[in-house]
């Protein structure tokens, strides 16, 4: 008797899922095109939708333009749900932005957490979680780090009113915030956010140049190690001791560094970099060339065995143009088989807002299953 309830209840967690997914996806949609797109019945729909909007996660916003028919009212995402913080942590820096349920990213903040130990890490998280809470309601916390599970569980002394104890970074974040928390990888949280402004939905994957490269995808992919990814026999010695890695090409730090070396210009900066670029005979543009011909081995590497169908350059090599798009996309076709003649490589033009909205994108798509 218990274990079909349980049962039931999973399902019934798992329909509701559905149907505020599809709200989600569309911005404002009726009852009729959730049924359709969801294949559940129009009586499952309306009795969910009205379950949704007692517990005041969605709302009516309005009705659309009858055409003959009846118009009819539409649903969206409830803004009264409150805010969810998207944090992306790497080896220097917090970055925090709050987001509407609607996923709107509406303030920023960057806090320097440079040789931080995780206690004090954890604090400066707090802090600008409690900043934020004094201007608007907090639903959750979404945080974006390289490795999830070595995060979760590295133990911290955390001391309460009661007594002072180890625990896990897991439950430290969930007691000192009091609400929901979930910890993934930042990558998959900045493909998710680029997904939600394309048309492509799925098999999309989001390179990230800055730091140690890495690769996130929708669907999530777990800890990879791109950035150590054999595209040649020559360069520069990488931090694993080999030659030849990905990293040591395209890293936004290594891109630099290769270039003021090369050019000998060491005060050079990617703002200086992105000035000199589009003018095609300067010498800045040529080095920049080599950077996408050894991006363009690692997409085809990538690509030969994940297939997306959109590949997004994220980092400081965003600030590039139009001109470095072409040129990677026509390193692909140059090193890649005649099937990813097609794959669309993009630069990232939404800054550190894809991780920020592909965190509340995260937690709000399983927020019934979590
Ligand atoms: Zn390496």
């Amino acid at each position: 008797m218990g274990k079909k309830r349980v049962h039931l209840d999973n399902y019934k967690k798992e329909n509701k899922q559905k149907v505020f997914n599809a709200i989600l996806e569309a911005g404002k949609i009726s009852r009729t095109n959730i049924a359709k797109q969801t294949s559940l019945s129009s009586a499952s729909v309306t009795l969910i939708v009205d379950e949704l909007i007692n517990e005041k996660y969605i709302k009516e916003i309005g009705t659309s333009a009858s055409t003959g028919g009846r118009s009819q009212k539409l649903l969206g995402v409830d803004r009264a749900m409150g805010r969810i913080i998207s944090f992306l942590i790497n080896d220097y820096y917090i970055f925090a932005g709050s987001v509407t349920a609607s996923l709107e990213v509406e303030n920023v903040v960057i806090r320097n957490i440079k040789h931080l130990p995780t206690e004090d890490i954890l604090n400066v998280i707090v802090e600008v979680f409690n900043q934020f809470k004094k201007n608007s309601d907090i639903y959750s916390a979404s945080i974006g780090v390289k490795s999830p599970e070595f995060f979760k569980n590295t133990r911290v002394s955390i001391s309460t009113s009661v007594s002072a104890d180890f625990i896990t970074v897991d439950e430290a974040l969930r007691f000192m915030l009091g609400v929901p928390v979930i910890i993934e990888r930042g990558v998959n949280f900045a493909a998710l956010g680029e997904a939600h402004n394309s048309i492509q939905k799925k098999n999309i994957y989001f390179l990230d140049l800055d730091g140690e490269i890495q690769l996130g995808g929708v669907p999530s992919l777990p800890v990879e190690h791109v950035a150590h990814m054999k595209v040649g026999d020559e360069g520069k010695i990488c931090s694993c001791g080999k030659v030849g890695c990905l990293n040591t090409f395209v890293s936004s730090e290594k891109i630099i560094e290769n270039l003021k070396s090369e050019l000998k210009e060491p005060n050079l900066t990617w703002h200086l970099i992105s000035e000199a670029y589009p003018d095609g005979s300067s010498n800045v543009s040529e080095a920049i060339h080599k950077v996408s011909h050894y991006l363009g081995k690692g997409i085809v590497n990538i690509s030969t065995l994940l297939r997306p169908s959109l590949f997004i350059l994220g980092g400081d090599i965003s600030k590039l143009d139009k001109i470095f798009e072409e040129k990677v996309e026509q390193s692909v076709r140059n090193f890649g088989y005649y099937d990813l003649n097609d794959l669309e490589v993009r630069l990232s033009r939404t800054g550190k807002n894809a991780f920020f909205v592909g965190g509340a994108k995260m937690f709000l798509l399983n927020v019934f299953k979590l």
